[in-house]
């Protein structure tokens, strides 16, 4: 049983990770593999089956607390959980995972899903936001994988559009059409949020071993989904 891990890191108690696609498609909504590829990723993990908590994610900007039970709807979340288990899926989209301490002495910890919509309308800010009213004061942020700016292509009226108000996602292809760098934003928006950022980096269209909606559209090869997890 190979590393289901792509990239990860443990400090103290606290464990973050991006999963590689050597841990299977854990997107439930497209593929019926993805409960036995969660169950043996949590066996990986060390925690109990269970433990790990998906979203329901609708690239929102909406941020829910991780007290809510089940698979609440929305695309970031935020625990204050002495053990927490949180995981956001994707395939192109950035994940982002967060760990702080508050002037008390607790740990936060959260997760977001920031694709192009939920970037846009401000989930990273909006995840900020509710660790910030937590208390937050040691912010740190790791940036996974996801569709880089040199393959990110978007129609050039949706370029401008989004640019306009968001210089840094302005980029362009390798081969000279309009683009989006999604990470470039990111590491502005948390930065400007006085976060610590771990750039994780790491291409999903280009990286075979990290699963890509766009590239799979193209290949015909399934599409997974790859999960950032930060557990303890
Ligand atoms: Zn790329």
């Amino acid at each position: 049983m190979g590393s289901p891990f792509w990239w990860g890191e443990t400090a103290g108690e606290l464990h973050v990770a991006f999963t590689s696609a050597a841990a299977g498609n854990l997107g439930s909504h497209v593929g019926s593999d993805a409960e036995e590829n969660r169950l043996r990723l949590q066996k990986q993990m060390g925690i109990a089956p269970g433990s790990l908590r998906f979203l329901n994610q609708v690239h929102s900007a909406d941020v829910v607390d991780a007290e809510v039970p089940g698979v609440p709807t929305g695309d970031a979340w935020i625990s204050r959980e002495a053990h927490p288990a949180l995981a956001v899926l994707v395939a192109d989209c950035l994940p982002v995972l967060f760990s702080a301490v508050t002037s008390s002495g607790g740990r936060l910890t959260g997760a977001a899903h920031a694709g192009r919509p939920g970037l846009v309308a401000g989930i990273l800010e909006n995840t900020l936001e509710a660790l910030r009213r937590e208390g937050a004061e040691q912010l740190t942020a790791w940036i996974g994988p996801g569709a880089c700016g040199s393959c990110y292509e978007v129609p050039a009226e949706m370029h401008r559009e989004l640019t306009a108000d968001r210089p840094a996602l302005s980029s362009q292809t390798s081969w000279g059409t309009p683009a989006l760098n999604l990470r470039a934003e990111a590491v502005r928006v948390l930065n400007a949020a006085g976060a610590e950022v771990v750039d994780v980096a790491g291409c999903t269209i280009e990286d075979p071993q990290l699963f890509s909606h766009r590239r799979s559209q193209r290949t015909g090869e399934p599409a997974g989904r790859i999960a950032g997890v930060i557990w303890s």
